[in-house]
């Protein structure tokens, strides 16, 4: 039986970096996980998808090559060869993070694992004692009661990112971050896109302007976005499947070659015997404290399985927290509202903060501060002009709230906002702090200034207009 501080189930991205901190805070870390390091986010997710939406990228550029003055002729698009280079990325990462955890010197077991009792986890036939065990087993697609996901018409992610062909005509169910990255993916790449969502707009999550800023953008293109829709059956048929959805008072039918179902994650937590342990759940998660301890002493849990907010980034940043405190180090409570998230269509969708509906909601009285990229030389030079910065802060003491971004590439701009969020600063501090010209962080400088009507670089009228009602007009 082998012996250790601190075992850690699961190797996605915040297993991996909670053992890999472990490891270098002093701790003997075993590592335990079934498939390859890296998880989801790895292997079937984050990665592979970014780098054919990098393919998708390169194809509109070069579609579009003639209004640079370049002429292309004959532009085919190999999607086949898009998903083999990204399963190189794929492969090159994990192989990377496979080195990382041998140099830090983590004991990596290939097997499944449960918990056989405080203190000891079984894997691989073998038994390992641990004082503290932390749980990192992720999530999966969640399925749609009455819709079955065969893997050949009705499909997830999974199954999208390993095919190597574009749907014809494609119905996807969920307008999250998944089911608005496979509509811009596959739209460019051809294929005839309907996402239906249950609720009354596209990413419902972010912030009223910029989710309706993106379902005109995807509209534009010939992306049809059915709201306030309901799908009430998927029925196999000879061309693929019928998707009958209710909307509008009405029952609609869509045909289609494939049907993504992209309406959020479940928690991976059968098998690990959880409940002979008595760990409490909540709404099927892991419940964990600000230490992400659970209710049984000496047993963890950060990322996916504990639901607090299924993002690889928050994974991390918990695997970190987790094993610091373990450390005896004192780690702030990770305050979730302040977590950035990105959606990496294009244009691309990024918040950190409090949404204007959600900063009211909690109570503050909030002004706004738009700045479109039409008004920034960058974007202009470089032909990116769709999209705007929006800072919503606190009327009173001007405290930043809350950051959102559309754009070409602007989700990077995330790493400031983040930081401005964190750090509470004020709208004053963040139009005073100098940006280089041009670049795109220009706009968020603007669009703090602008929450006063003192943006630069909007026309005087917009500027009076926005400051009278309390922002948010350009
Ligand atoms: P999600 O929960 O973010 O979005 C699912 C969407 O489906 C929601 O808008 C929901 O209202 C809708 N929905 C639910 N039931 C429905 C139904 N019956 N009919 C129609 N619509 C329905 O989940 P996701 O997009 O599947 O992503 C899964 C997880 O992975 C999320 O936690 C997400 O944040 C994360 N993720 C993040 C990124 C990113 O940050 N770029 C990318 C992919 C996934």
């Amino acid at each position: 039986m082998g012996s250790y501080d601190i075992a850690v189930i699961g190797g996605g991205p915040g297993g991996y970096v909670a053992a890999i901190r472990a490891a270098q805070l002093g701790f003997r870390t075993v590592l335990f996980e079934a498939d390859r390091v890296g998880g989801l986010c790895l292997n079937w997710g984050c990665i592979p998808s970014k780098a054919l939406l990098r393919n998708a990228d390169v194809l509109t550029l070069v579609r579009n090559a003639s209004a640079w003055g370049i002429r292309v002729d004959g532009v085919e698009a190999d999607y086949g060869a898009a998903v083999d280079r990204s399963r190189k990325v794929v492969d090159q990462i994990v192989s990377g993070v496979e080195g990382l955890l041998r140099d830090n010197g983590v004991d990596v077991v290939s097997a499944r694992a449960r918990i056989a009792a405080p203190g000891v986890v079984e894997g691989g036939g073998e038994r390992f004692e641990a004082r503290w065990i932390v749980v990192a087993t992720g999530g999966t697609p969640r399925q749609l009661p009455g819709v079955e996901v065969d893997g050949d018409v009705v499909i997830t992610s999974r199954e999208a990112l390993a095919r190597r062909n574009v749907p014809e005509r494609a119905v996807i169910i969920g307008a999250g971050p998944i089911g608005v990255e496979f509509a811009h993916l596959w739209s460019t790449y051809g294929a005839d896109v309907t996402l239906v969502e249950l609720l009354d707009t596209v990413l419902p999550q972010e912030d009223p302007d910029v989710s309706r800023a993106l379902r005109r953008s995807f509209e534009a293109r010939g992306i049809r976005c059915l709201t306030s829709a309901r799908v009430g059956a998927v029925e196999r048929s000879p061309s693929g499947a019928r998707v009958t959805v209710e909307h509008a008072g009405a029952r609609t039918t869509l045909d289609a070659d494939t049907v993504l179902v992209a309406v959020g994650f479940v928690a991976n937590t059968a098998g690990l015997g959880l409940e002979e342990l008595g760990v409490a759940t909540d709404r099927g998660f892991i419940a964990i404290d600000d230490a992400m301890a659970t209710n049984v002493p000496g047993v963890l849990a950060i990322g996916d399985v504990t639901g607090k907010l299924m993002l690889a980034h928050v994974a991390m940043q918990q695997g970190v927290a987790a094993v610091e405190r373990l450390a005896g180090r004192s780690v702030p409570p990770l305050d979730y509202v302040q977590m950035p998230r990105a959606t990496f269509c294009q244009p691309q969708v990024g918040s950190v903060g409090y949404t204007e509906p959600a900063a009211r909601a909690a109570g503050f009285e909030v002004r706004t501060g738009r700045f479109p990229f039409t008004a920034l030389g960058k974007a202009i030079a470089v032909g990116e002009t769709e999209g705007f910065v929006k800072v919503v802060a606190d009327a009173e003491t001007k405290q930043v709230l809350g950051i959102h971004v559309i754009g070409h590439d602007v989700v990077d701009l995330l790493g400031e906002a983040s930081l401005a969020v964190l750090l509470e600063v004020t709208t004053e501090e963040l139009g005073f702090a100098v940006r280089v010209h041009p670049t795109l962080p220009e706009a968020v400088k603007e669009a703090a200034l602008a929450v006063d009507g003192e943006a630069i670089h909007i026309a005087r009228r917009r500027a009076q207009r926005a400051a009278a009602t309390g922002g948010g007009s350009a």
